[in-house]
Parts: C-alpha cells; sequence; structure tokens
C-alpha cells in the first residue's frame, strides 16, 4: 500500500534506508524522531503522510535558506500547495504567502515567526495532520548559536494535540531523546539508520602554523571539484577567498553577516557551478541541495563531532566519492575555544539577570524569552548540561588531530555507533586515500599591466 502511494506520489520504485519505518510510525500517530544521514530523503517522510492523510502539515524549520530550498524543490516536483513565510521577504511576498496559508498543505515556517502571539491565531483554524520540526538537532543545541524560540516549540505543539510530531536530523546524539521528550512534554518513538556515509573518505593534516595551511589550500583546491571551505571566523572567511581569488578562481564567501539577497546570490552561483569553490562559515550548508559537492575542507576543526558530521554530509549526494579534509595548527585551538565559550550563558549571568543587573543585551532577550516558558532554576541546569556537554564535544572533535586509528570509527562511537562497516575509502589513517581529480578552472583573468597589454597589442 505504501510502495503504491510512494509511486503515485513521487514516481519512485522502492523507499531509501529508514523512510518506510519513519512514515508507517507517523501513519500510526506515533511522535517519530527520524534520524537519518544527509540525503536520505528526510522530506519524502513527510510529505507522503501529508498526501495520504490529506490533511496540512506545518513545518518548523530554523534557516530561511533551508525553507527556500525545500519550498524551491516541492515546487519543481509540482506541488503548489505551499506557504513559507520569513525575514529575507519583501512584504508583499509576505503578505501573500500569509494569505495562503489557510488553503496550503504544506506551511513552512520559523519558530521565531511562530511564538509572536498574532501569529500563532493565524494557525488556529487549521486542522493540522502533522507538524515537522526539521534539523531537530537544534533543538537541543543550547548556547553561543542558540535560538530560544526553538526551545519554546512545546508551546506550539501544545495548541495541536491532534497533530503527530515528526522530528527530523542528520546527527543525533544519545541525549537528543530526552531532550524533546522533556521540551514537547511527549514521548517519542526513536527510528534510526546509521549517520555514516560511505562515499566520503576522512582524512586530517596538522601545520605548523596559517601560512602552511593556505599553501597545501592553494595547491589542493586546483583539483578538488565542487568544494566548500570551512572557516570559523568571519574575517579569515574574507581573507582567505580573496588569496583563492588571486590565485585565479572564482570564489564567493558566506557568513551570518551577510545580507539574505548576498547570501542567496552566492549559494546559487555555487549551486549552478558558476563558481567551484565557497569559503563559508558555519552558517552555509543546511538544506543547500547541490549533489555534486565533492571535498569538503575545514581550514579549521569545528567545535563538535555533530557539526563535523553535519558539515561533511553535505559533499556527495550523489553517491558519487567525496572526500573530507580538515586542517589543524597549534594556534587554532585558542579561535576555537573563544568561538565556543564566550558567549556561553553561565549560572553568575543567570544570577545578574534575576537581579536585573545583567548587561549582555543578547543574553538578556534570550533569557527573558526562555523566562516566559522555563524557571531559572530550569534554565540553571539547561546551561550548565549545556557547557558541558559542548565540553565533551569539543574535546572529543580536537581529539581527531591526534588520532591515528580509524576515524570513521572515532566519530561514529561518539554517536553510539559501535557496528561499523568500513568502506574502501575510509580514512587517512585506515586505508591508502587517492585524493580526488577534478580540475576546477582557473576562471579569473588577471589585469594586465601596461607592458602585458602592449605585447598582446603586437601577438
Ligand atoms: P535529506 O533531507 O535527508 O538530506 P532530501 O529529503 O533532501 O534528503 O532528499 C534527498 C534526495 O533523495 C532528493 O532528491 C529526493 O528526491 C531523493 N529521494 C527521496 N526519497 C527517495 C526514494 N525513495 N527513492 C529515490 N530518491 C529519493
Ligand atoms: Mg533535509
Amino acid at each position: 500500500m505504501l510502495h503504491d502511494a510512494l509511486k503515485k506520489w513521487f514516481g519512485f520504485d522502492s523507499f531509501k534506508d529508514g523512510q518506510e519505518a519513519i512514515i508507517s510510525s507517523v501513519l500510526n500517530q506515533t511522535n517519530t524522531l527520524g534520524i537519518l544521514p544527509t540525503g536520505s530523503g528526510k522530506s519524502l517522510c513527510y510529505q507522503l503522510p501529508t498526501y495520504i492523510n490529506q490533511k496540512p502539515t506545518l513545518i518548523v524549520s530554523p534557516l530561511i535558506s533551508l525553507m527556500d530550498d525545500q519550498v524551491m524543490q516541492m515546487k519543481l516536483n509540482g506541488e503548489t500547495s505551499v506557504s513559507c513565510v520569513h525575514s529575507g521577504m519583501d512584504e508583499q511576498e509576505r503578505q501573500f504567502n500569509l494569505s495562503k496559508i489557510k488553503s496550503s498543505r504544506f506551511i513552512f515556517l520559523s519558530p521565531e515567526f511562530l511564538l509572536q502571539p498574532f501569529n500563532i491565531k493565524l494557525l488556529n483554524h487549521l486542522d493540522l495532520g502533522l507538524i515537522v520540526l526539521d534539523e531537530a538537532h537544534c533543538l537541543s543545541e543550547w548556547g553561543y548559536d542558540f535560538r530560544p524560540h526553538y526551545a519554546l516549540i512545546g508551546k506550539i505543539t501544545r495548541q495541536f494535540p491532534q497533530a503527530t510530531i515528526l522530528a527530523l536530523t542528520a546527527t543525533a546524539q544519545p541525549y537528543l531523546l530526552n531532550d524533546i521528550n522533556h521540551m514537547l512534554n511527549t514521548k517519542f518513538t526513536e527510528i534510526k539508520t546509521t549517520m555514516n556515509r560511505d562515499n566520503i573518505s576522512l582524512s586530517h593534516l596538522n601545520f605548523d602554523n596559517d601560512e602552511g595551511k593556505l599553501s597545501w589550500l592553494l595547491e589542493f583546491i586546483q583539483h578538488s571539484g565542487p568544494t566548500i571551505i570551512y572557516v570559523s571566523s568571519k574575517k579569515i572567511c574574507l581573507t582567505l577567498a580573496q588569496a583563492i581569488y588571486k590565485e585565479g578562481y572564482l570564489t564567493g564567501i558566506y557568513h551570518g553577516d551577510l545580507t539574505y539577497q548576498e547570501r542567496h546570490t552566492v549559494q546559487h552561483q555555487f549551486i549552478n557551478n558558476e563558481i567551484p569553490i565557497i569559503v563559508a562559515t558555519s552558517a552555509f550548508g543546511m538544506g543547500i541541495n547541490k549533489k555534486d559537492i565533492r571535498t569538503i575542507i575545514h581550514f579549521h576543526l569545528p567545535t563538535s563531532p555533530s557539526s563535523y558530521m553535519q558539515e561533511i554530509g553535505r559533499a556527495g549526494r550523489d553517491g558519487e566519492m567525496s572526500q573530507a579534509i580538515s586542517l589543524y595548527q597549534p594556534d587554532d585551538s585558542f579561535l576555537l575555544e573563544t568561538l565556543l565559550f564566550t558567549d556561553s550563558i553561565t549560572e553568575d549571568d543567570i544570577t545578574l539577570f534575576e537581579s536585573g543587573d545583567l548587561i549582555d543585551p543578547i543574553k538578556l532577550e534570550m533569557l527573558t524569552i526562555l523566562n516566559d516558558y522555563y524557571s531559572l532554576n530550569e534554565l540553571i541546569t539547561i546551561f550548565n548540561t549545556a557547557y558541558q556537554r559542548k565540553q565533551i564535544a569539543y574535546k572529543k572533535m580536537i581529539g581527531y588531530k591526534m588520532l591515528d586509528s580509524c576515524r570513521r570509527q572515532f566519530l561514529l562511537n561518539y554517536f553510539g555507533e559501535h557496528d561499523i562497516t568500513k568502506p574502501v575509502n575510509c580514512c587517512d589513517n585506515d586505508s591508502e586515500l587517492k585524493n580526488l581529480a577534478i580540475y576546477n578552472r582557473k576562471k579569473v583573468k588577471r589585469k594586465m599591466n601596461y607592458n602585458e597589454k602592449l605585447q598582446n597589442l603586437f601577438n
């Protein structure tokens, strides 16, 4: 029966691993946490039940680019009953989408939008069948890049007791299930396959300094195919892109301080192979549906195995061989620790908040929002736990640089996976890895100087 529906609505002959189990669970009205690797077809896990049940589905998404991408994919598949509202839209588009909500089959909204009292009224009369929490690992990522509204999502789901909830992610630590049970005050059933991605080889290189990294990088990107270079600082994002451009390659930058339009443009240039290389912070990539990304280079290690798995998972969605290479030099740990802990909310912040003395405006806003839902004692526990988790995750990630055993095993063990079949091109500690050889054409023409111009005239 499910296979017929799959064929009818999507034209596919078979389910990918995990899809059928998740869809059956949802159709059984069981709140479900689905953990499937990147590119394994998570969207279909909510789309098919929506078609079968013929009731509207609300998709709560953490990122604008993610919403845009999914809406575009759906439209390409011929689905027009979609509305989506986010802060990157102009007023006209926003109004148009708002008016479409009532009659849409798929409704994409951000947690920030939903939690404004006026907006939730827009949904009041809908007979939602399903609520999807996409990229659900964001729910329990408290701290530095923390989205307080996402943590309050229980307020929304409570209003729709008849709707089944489906949380989806590619990376989940064992504690995610508990966290979301707690946040949404319900019981989820977890369905997971492996987080392993067989077609991505793993390697790591240590250097003495950034110059060493850079000269390796400029050589390497000649033949790395479509490539994302991840960096941990916006400043380095720019200087690195400039160095790559100077070397003759078209490249773009992507980080959180760019405008929506700027991000949109560079993302599309990359997706359409107009630029082979993008230099980005972790803000880039979630929901980017470019299937032929061949190489992910981490100029800086990320601060957790979870981020690492997410970021390298953007490679090779077409199933072809791809490579993930991380770089490290001793000064990096300072940068990473600053990044990780500077903006964390501490117990002291919460005490200052209680007495009305907290000065940091970002923390103040975050705590004000959260305190509406969680008591101060609960918040202390939440942030202490978050701090400990961050530390453990960071130490684990930093351990990667000195690792002399299997990298895949090391990463997957962290997520509670122990029974691992290693692919042929596993990692630099396990196999003789051959680098890919897909040439990135140099495209930037150097400006000619006067003598060169003269020569050109006479040649
Ligand atoms: P994820 O969210 O898990 O990263 P997506 O939902 O974006 O992955 O799906 C990745 C690709 O897989 C899409 O192009 C989608 O059309 C395709 N896909 C999904 N399910 C199937 C299936 N059963 N058979 C073949 N292709 C599928
Ligand atoms: Mg997805």
